[in-house]
């Protein structure tokens, strides 16, 4: 590894399983500190511990949709490491509906974790933040920010609340040090998606599918969005701010075939 982030110090939210995992496990190899969470303590979270670093890394269960949480999460991780430099608010669920069959329940849900979730962490970090005069936020947001899938309600509502978090946030503190920036990822292979797929009718025609249908005719990796949250958490993408990078092998992009 190139020690890309050397002893920076980095929270990353949702980070057990997914995307958020590879994410963990990619900045602790390259020589971040790394707070890694879950709103749950089980075998994920235990295998997790296991694998990571203990002098470099802690695990702290905290729901993201807790404000005072995740002050605690946050006032721990300084505690332990000092002041945070990065913060990766990637911890999201999938709220999918036909709009009028939602419950009160599953909207409200929705927007605590994938939108609120994610202005909590950065409200109890941008204090530490704004005192060193530097820090870079990254927002794990979706494609579904940026266009629409029928039956996927309220999900892509939240999720383009999210970009606009990210560039309203971007400019209130970018003359401070601060970057806010986010990253929108098409259909990543996760045990989530691999799930989804098992459970069709006939997964290897779904998952053929599923890749025909993408310009690169491929599924993407979590290492892959991993990548990219790492260029923008690191100093090389310092001059980068209150924008989106899709990660989605061009697929919304395309008018049709
Ligand atoms: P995942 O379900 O595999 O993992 C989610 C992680 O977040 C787990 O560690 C889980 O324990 C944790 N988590 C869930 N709710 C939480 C909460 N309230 N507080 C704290 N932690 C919580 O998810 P994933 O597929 O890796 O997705 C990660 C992020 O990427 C999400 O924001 C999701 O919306 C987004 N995303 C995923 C895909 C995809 O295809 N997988 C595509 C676009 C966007």
């Amino acid at each position: 590894m190139t020690n890309r982030l050397l002893n920076k110090v980095a929270i990353v939210t949702g980070s057990t399983r997914g995307i958020g995992r590879a994410i963990a496990t990619l900045f602790a190899a390259e020589g971040a500190y790394v707070v890694f969470n879950s709103h749950r303590f089980d075998d994920a979270a235990a295998e997790m511990i296991a694998t990571m670093d203990k002098d470099r890394s802690l695990f702290i269960e905290a729901d993201v949709s807790d404000p005072a949480s995740m002050q605690q999460l946050v006032d721990q991780t300084i505690a332990r490491f000092g002041p945070v430099d990065v913060l990766i608010n990637n911890a999201g669920m999938d709220v999918f509906s036909e709009p009028l069959e939602m419950t009160p329940a599953q909207w409200q849900r929705c927007f605590a974790v994938d939108l609120e979730g994610a202005w909590n962490t950065a409200r109890s970090v941008l204090p530490s933040m704004l005192g060193k005069g530097a820090g870079s936020i990254v927002n794990i947001a979706s494609v579904h920010g940026h266009k629409i899938i029928p039956g996927c309600f309220p999900y892509p509502v939240a999720k383009h609340a999210l970009i606009g978090l990210t560039k309203s946030l971007g400019i209130e503190y970018a003359a401070r040090g601060i970057r806010v920036n986010s990253i929108s990822p098409g259909l990543i292979m996760t045990d989530n998606v691999k799930n989804w797929l098992n459970s069709c009718p006939d997964p290897a025609a779904e998952t053929a599918r599923q890749a025909a249908i993408l310009p690169c005719k491929r599924i993407g990796t979590p290492e892959e969005v991993a990548y990219t949250a790492l260029f923008l958490a690191s100093d090389e993408a310092r001059f980068i701010n209150a924008t989106d990078i899709l990660i989605d092998g061009g697929r919304s992009q395309l008018y049709h075939e």
